[in-house]
């Protein structure tokens, strides 16, 4: 951290020694945790800032698909619950049916521990962590900032802390996001239970998921074995809490396990940005759900929070060393277009296959469940050896399909 002399009120006499991080990271979820690994790897000082004591609790799948292993910090051992080589899918709880694979599809891990880990990994770094620490607000002017360098962090117990460049990764309902303005044009509710099982039922579900296509637009449900605990989950727009509340409870039922009391019972917000939603303000930049970034139609992301955090937390550390303003926005904008050439071409493409699977959830669970070619291209997604925009962008077939149905 570099010390530096600011003057504390008008009075010369009153010259103290401030101190000023030249990164500061708002929420330590992959996202936070990615940011602050990659800006102490550069070796700058670092410190974030958690509101929870870790390990918490986060609602998630805790689904780890390829890009999500492949944007882990080195040496970083994924503590794996269960290997999945194996998904049945059904529509509505009807036409069920099972596709298997000879290698490993994507892997499961519970947030808590995996977060956690992410943690130490930054940490270790050289990140300095702070939990309990609830962020109020961002200052970029006024009496709180000692000069324009430089960015105040106010704490909810007043505290503030000051900073050459800040990352909010203060996930759904960042505040962090509300000082950049951050727009959002879908906004969706999961609710999910962890549901402790005998060992019969957990050896039925071991290496296999289960994915339900939901009754309201664009929702769906899955099961995810995570030893002797099933993570059941159900998301859809938000707006029809009743309903998805009840699709929750008929999933559960369906399935069987509604004899079984859950250990835990929550709901989330998951939001995406709107395709001209801002990624920085000054030398304020935002990642992972903080700045709306996920996967649109799966709303995986985990893979979006680790891949957008590990660029927010390199280009950081390029807007704290920016003397100016000027020089600063050029960084943060060099930022936003990362984002967008990476992550914002996998949304677009998400966002029509929302729009496909909204309207036609019968053909798309037609499709991967009977036609090779779809099934072979989900694996390939959830193994990381393709994406979604690649598969639109090389298979000319699948890109005038997707571009047929979406219209
Ligand atoms: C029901 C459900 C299931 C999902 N399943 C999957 C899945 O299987 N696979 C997948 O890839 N994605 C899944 N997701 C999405 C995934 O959970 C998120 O995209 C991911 O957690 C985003 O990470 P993040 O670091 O941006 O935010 P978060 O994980 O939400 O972390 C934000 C952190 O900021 C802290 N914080 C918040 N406010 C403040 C503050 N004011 N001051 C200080 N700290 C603060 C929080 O305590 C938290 O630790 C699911 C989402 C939902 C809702």
């Amino acid at each position: 951290m570099s010390s530096e002399k600011s003057t504390g009120g008008n009075d010369m006499d009153d010259e103290r020694t401030v101190e000023v991080w030249d990164v500061v990271v708002v929420g330590a979820g992959p996202a936070g945790a990615s940011a602050a690994y990659a800006a102490a790897v550069a070796g700058r000082s670092v410190l974030l800032l958690e509101k929870a004591e870790l390990p918490r609790y986060k609602t998630c799948g805790g689904g780890i698909i390829g890009p999500s292993r492949d944007s882990l910090p080195p040496g970083f051992e994924l503590p794996l619950k269960d290997r999945i080589n194996a998904v049945t899918f059904s529509l509505n709880g009807k036409y069920t049916r099972t596709r298997r694979s000879r290698n490993t599809l994507f892997g499961l891990i519970n947030r808590p521990e995996f977060d956690a880990q992410l943690v130490e990994h930054a940490q270790k770094a050289g990140a300095e962590l702070r939990t309990g620490a609830t962020v109020s607000r961002v200052e970029q002017h006024g009496s709180a900032v000692p000069d324009r360098r430089t960015v105040a962090v106010v704490l909810q117990d007043g505290e503030t802390v000051l900073a050459r460049s800040v990352v909010g990764a203060d996930g759904s309902a960042s505040r962090i996001g509300a000082h950049v303005g951050v727009k959002m044009d879908q906004v969706d509710l999961g609710l999910e239970a962890e549901i402790p099982v005998p060992q019969a039922v957990a050896d039925d579900w071991r290496g296999r998921v289960l994915i339900d296509w939901g009754p309201m637009p664009g929702s769906y449900g899955w099961v995810f074995p995570k030893d002797d605990t099933l993570t059941v989950g159900v998301i859809s727009a938000r707006g029809e809490g009743a309903a998805t509340k009840r699709y929750l409870e008929d999933f559960i039922g369906r399935l069987g396990l509604a004899g079984f009391e859950p250990a835990i019972s929550s709901g989330h917000l998951t939001r995406c940005r709107a395709d001209d939603s801002p990624l920085s303000r000054g030398r304020v930049l935002v990642c992972g759900d903080a700045a709306g970034l996920l996967e649109p139609w799966t709303r995986e992301g985990i893979s979006f929070a680790l891949r957008s955090g590990r660029l927010a937390g390199e280009w950081a550390v390029r807007v704290s060393e920016a003397h100016d303003a000027v020089d600063a926005r050029r960084q943060a904008l060099n930022y936003a277009f990362a984002i967008k050439a990476g992550l914002g071409v996998e949304m677009a493409v998400g966002k029509r296959m929302l729009t496909v699977f909204s309207r036609k959830p019968g053909l798309l669970h037609a499709a991967l469940t009977g036609f090779r070619p779809a099934w072979n291209a989900f694996a390939k997604i959830t193994r990381g050896t393709s994406s979604l925009g690649e598969l639109v962008r090389t298979h000319p077939v699948a890109g005038r399909a997707l571009s047929r149905l979406d219209h």
